[in-house]
């Protein structure tokens, strides 16, 4: 007995050998194949180089139902395919289709028997290979009228239809075996709360037979799942019911050639189909239905039987005997899964068997658009890098914002001093005032109280004067308290209208001492801001100071400072102006730069101060010239409410 392999390692051995030994015939062959090649297409100047190398063979391919009858019309394109592939020499592949096979009383077979009798008689094939089972069953029994001397390869037929009494010297098996018993352990394995497993199978011989054959071996199954039988259908009805099925049921496919009304199926349309309207996944055994429809399993592959089918052929056709070769039924594959169909029916890849293989998954976004994703990945990179380097810089301004906040606060504090000191002569005259009043009027009434009838109502009226001085004084006091006091920055919500009234109050004495009319106008409405009252009082007693400084004493013209609130829209505004000659048009731009003075015994930090101190409260200040003379300052603060 000759392996196969061995007889195909010999063949391609005796083929080298011939092309080593005669090389003028060699060159010559190669001359020509080029010159061919030059001529035609590349396809066709390889098969007229193959046709020149031996002699022709004659393949007589029988299909069973039809040439486009899945599953066997996959099995039968892959072995041509091969066969025309790895084929040493030129091939006539002919093929006939069994029609007989679609039918449950079919005519008689003799016409077509006699059609294949008249067409090899006197030319045989130099093989038949049958695809399926009914195309074996028909060359077995007419092989003695049509091919008594052919080798014959019964390919792609399930072990149990194989007639194997009628077996020669002649033929070779290359048979699957079906186990339905393995492909419905799967659907419990992937979708183990499956309830029912609706079964598709067609009503013609084969698959009458099949149908048996499947409810034999899954009798074990009936108690774990319900089995509902769809053979008796027609298949419109089949798709009907697929689409209306109750929850935890799948479809089991088996073959769907002819249906119950007896129509006949061709392809893949019936299961594609089927697939479209299905309410539940459809289960099947065979790679032919694999890819678009099904979810997967253990099944038969395409290239297990026409690798199996090809090396025969090549061997017979070589010269091996038929006999010499032989080959154990092929079992199902290892299991394959749609990666579509387990996503679309929730099915976990942890419920996969191990060492199955997941096919048509789709490429993720990575995979999909992977240098826009780089790029939109580096543009957030970039973007996070700045946004770090903002926030960054962010705090860094806020601890810088809070120490000049700091800074300014002291400032502040020194600069309240220094204004107090010029606010001295006022208020030792405000203390003075009520202090003087409190003694004239203690010593009147203790004149009062020596009469030997003091009116003891003019005593009492004597005695509040002296309350309403105490408490004068003690306000006076208060307030300068409150001005010097040194606070941290603190904004809180403030009626603008009643701060600026008492900074006022500080500094009425001084201008009455100067002579200076201190005018109040504040609007008749409430000023909200938010704001700190200490350092808002400083501003304002600076501009005071500042407007009473630029009336000369020598001035005898009107001597008035004005000072006003009103309300712009979402702004508070505070106006100061004064009668003095205003600023001169070259230092109104420098008025507010630190150590910018005109006096004499000037520090030039007031306006300064006072527009820091503004800012910080998300105002503004500015300065300008009166049409009618005089300075005017106007200070815009954010309203609150
Ligand atoms: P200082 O009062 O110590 O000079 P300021 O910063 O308070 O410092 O004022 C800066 C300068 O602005 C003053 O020296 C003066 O020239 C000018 N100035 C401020 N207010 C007025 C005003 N009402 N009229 C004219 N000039 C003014």
């Amino acid at each position: 007995m000759q392996p196969l392999e061995a007889a195909g390692t010999e063949l391609s051995g005796r083929m080298s050998s011939v092309s080593v030994r005669s090389w003028p015939g060699a060159a010559a062959l190669l001359c020509l194949g080029l010159f061919v090649a030059l001529c035609l297409s590349p396809e066709r100047a390889g098969a007229v180089e193959r046709s020149l190398r031996g002699e022709l063979k004659r393949v007589l391919v029988l299909h069973s139902f039809g040439r486009e009858f899945r599953p066997w019309s996959e099995y039968a394109r892959d072995i041509k395919a091969e066969l025309e592939r790895q084929s040493p020499w030129p091939l006539d592949i002919q093929e006939h289709a069994l029609l007989t096979a679609r039918f449950n009383n079919p005519g008689p077979e003799a016409p077509f028997v006699e059609y294949l009798h008249s067409l090899y008689q006197g030319a045989m094939p130099d093989i038949v290979l049958s695809i399926g089972a009914p195309a074996a069953r028909f060359v077995q029994r007419y092989r003695d009228r049509l091919f008594p001397h052919t080798p014959l390869i019964l390919s792609a037929v399930e072990h149990r239809l194989i007639n194997r009494a009628d077996l020669g010297d002649n033929d070779v098996v290359v048979a699957i075996r079906n186990d339905f018993v393995a492909a419905f352990d799967n659907i419990l394995q992937v979708l183990p709360d499956t309830k029912s497993v609706a079964v598709v199978i067609g009503a013609s011989p084969l698959e009458k037979f099949w149908l048996e054959e499947v409810k034999r071996e899954l009798k074990s199954f009936g108690e774990r799942v319900e089995l509902v039988w769809y053979s008796d259908l027609s298949f419109e009805e089949i798709l009907k019911r697929a689409s209306k099925l109750p929850p935890h049921t799948v479809l089991f496919w088996g073959l769907m050639s002819v249906d119950a009304a007896g129509v006949v199926h061709e392809s893949d349309i019936a299961l594609r189909s089927l697939h479209a309207v299905a309410n539940a996944p459809i289960f099947s055994y065979q790679e032919p239905f694999f890819g678009n429809s099904t979810v997967g399993g253990p099944m038969h592959l395409i290239a297990d039987t026409s690798s199996r089918t090809v090396t025969a052929a090549l061997g017979v056709l070589g010269g091996a005997k038929p006999a010499s070769i032989h080959y154990e039924p092929i079992g199902f594959a290892a299991p394959r899964y749609d990666w579509r169909e387990l996503q679309r029916w929730g099915i976990s890849e942890s419920r996969l068997p191990p060492g199955s293989q997941i096919l048509f998954r789709e490429p993720n976004i990575w995979v999909r658009y992977r240098w826009q994703m780089l790029m939109i990945a580096a543009v957030f990179l970039v973007q996070a890098g700045l946004i770090s380097g903002l926030l960054h810089e962010r705090r860094r301004r806020h601890v810088a914002e809070v120490e000049s906040r700091q800074r300014l606060t002291e400032l502040a504090h020194v600069n309240r001093y220094s204004t107090v000191g010029e606010l001295t002569t006022s208020i030792a005259h405000e203390l003075n005032q009520p202090l003087g009043s409190i003694l004239t009027n203690a010593e009147t009434a203790e004149l009062m109280l020596k009469a030997s009838s003091p009116d003891i109502n003019e005593i009492r009226q004597i005695l509040a004067d002296i309350r309403r001085d105490d408490q004068r004084a003690s306000e006076v006091i208060r307030r300068l308290r409150s001005v010097l006091r040194k606070t941290p920055f603190e904004v809180k919500d403030i009626e603008l209208n009643d701060t600026v009234r008492e900074a006022i109050g500080l500094v009425k004495a001084v201008a009455d001492g100067r002579r200076i009319t201190l005018i109040y106008m504040p609007v008749l409405a409430h000023l909200h801001v938010k704001g700190d009252p200490v350092q808002l009082q400083q501003v304002v007693l600076n501009l005071i100071i500042n407007a009473m400084d630029a009336i000369s004493d020598a001035d005898t013209g009107k001597r008035e400072v004005s000072v006003s609130t009103l309300r712009a829209g979402n702004q508070a505004e505070i106006r100061i102006t004064d009668t003095g000659p205003g600023i001169a048009a070259s230092d109104l731009a420098n008025v507010f730069d630190p150590f910018f003075t005109t006096k004499p015994q000037g520090m030039g930090m007031g306006l300064a101060i006072a527009r820091t101190i503004i800012e910080a409260h998300h105002g503004a200040i500015v300065a300008a010239n009166q049409l009618s003379g005089g300075a005017l300052f106007t200070i815009r603060l954010p309203i609150t409410r």
